[in-house]
């Protein structure tokens, strides 16, 4: 049975009005029902309502649009939400919805597990199990978009578990149903690629006509001490990662952790900075979530503060991005490591790994 929602909309409704044409129907009736899959979806092709009864029953046999089970769902204080979804096989991910103001921002998972190993990230910690299929990333958006009352992303970011780059084969043609007005018309400056540097991606993403955005997870601004907290530095070096960014044709934002006593020296920042000019990006400071990232702390706000008068005075655009979901653990793969660990209890010293403010 062929998978809708692991089609892009201009594939789907070719499919679908040859599908309507095969069955003696008009083929509006097949482009009738791309609108439900993404723009103003619906759980079954039975809340079709606008199509004739036994089209929509044809369309069962033949078709499949899969949900993806909620497991929990978790909420912020700050009115960050946090989600678990169940894929078929059992593995599970988790999404986040971050609202503010008029924005609603989802960031959304790529991979299970990642195979990167980031030394302060959690979804590094349980390895790497499998690439997501399109409609299990894309399925993300449109399921938050199913719950009563929808949560409608005006804003996406890659910055849920895995490495969108390694999975290049799928989020490609995620970011045409995202971006695709017959899919949820987000549009594209909306639409963040993050990624630690993998330069084959990074390359196709630039191919793309749309204005995709990049952000780069640097977290270290010499090969050195990057290689000490992402192993991935020795396949692709800080050194190539800034030229692909130079030559990324749109404006790439630098994503760096702030490590307390790590990365936070006054040499780091003047060393960031030379590299933010080299290729013209934005510097994103982030505050460490503690939640699985043992052994380190996290910069005090002063510190970070003071880092970033720094970078600035040097000429450089940074911003601190503000920390949410902090009471839910709402960093990269917390959801579920905190679910795996609850579900076969560790030892207390486990346990408290996870524990956050
Ligand atoms: N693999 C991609 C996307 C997923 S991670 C990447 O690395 O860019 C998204 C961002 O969250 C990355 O910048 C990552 O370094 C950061 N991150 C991971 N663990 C974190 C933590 N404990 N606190 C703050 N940010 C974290």
């Amino acid at each position: 049975m062929l998978n809708l929602l692991d089609l892009a909309p201009a594939e789907a409704e070719r499919v679908l009005r040859e599908f309507a044409v095969a069955h003696g129907e008009k083929p509006f009736r097949g482009s009738q029902v791309v609108p439900h899959l993404w723009q103003k979806p619906v759980a079954s092709f039975d809340d079709m309502t606008d199509l004739p009864k036994a089209f929509r029953e044809l369309l069962g046999q033949h078709f499949a649009i899969p949900r993806l089970p909620l497991v929990t769902e978790q909420r912020s204080t700050d009115g960050t939400r946090k989600f678990l979804f169940q894929m078929a096989d059992g593995q599970s991910i988790e999404t986040v919805a971050i609202p503010d103001g008029e924005r609603m921002t989802l960031c959304i998972s790529s991979q299970v597990g990642c195979a990167l190993q980031c030394a302060f990230c959690a979804t590094g910690a349980m390895g790497f199990a499998r690439n997501l299929a399109v409609h299990e990333i894309a399925g993300q958006v449109r399921e938050l978009a199913l719950l009563s009352p929808p949560v409608r992303a005006t804003n996406i970011v890659f910055m849920g578990m895995g490495e969108p780059l390694m999975n290049w084969k799928a989020v490609d043609p995620v970011l045409t149903i995202l971006n695709d007005p017959k899919g949820f018309g987000i549009g594209a400056r909306h639409i963040t690629v993050s990624t630690v540097g993998v330069l084959p991606g990074i390359v196709a993403l630039g191919q793309r006509k749309e204005q995709f955005r990049l952000a780069l997870s640097i977290h270290a601004p010499t090969d050195a001490l990057r290689a000490t907290l992402m192993p991935v530095n020795t396949k692709y070096p800080l050194s190539d990662v800034i030229r692909a960014a130079a030559e990324f044709e749109r404006r790439v934002t630098f994503e760096y952790v702030m490590l307390g006593g790590v990365n936070d020296l006054p040499q780091h920042a003047d060393q960031l900075a030379r590299l933010a000019k080299d290729c013209g990006a934005f510097v994103n400071l982030i505050p460490l979530h503690p939640g699985g990232a043992m052994g380190f702390t996290p910069t005090s706000p002063e510190a970070i503060a003071k880092f970033a008068r720094r970078i600035r005075g040097l000429g450089v655009e940074v911003a601190i991005r503000k920390s949410r979901g902090m009471d839910i653990a709402a960093a990269c793969g917390q959801l579920r490591v905190e679910r795996l660990r609850r579900r076969s209890p560790g030892s207390a010293e486990q346990d408290r790994e996870i524990e956050v403010a």
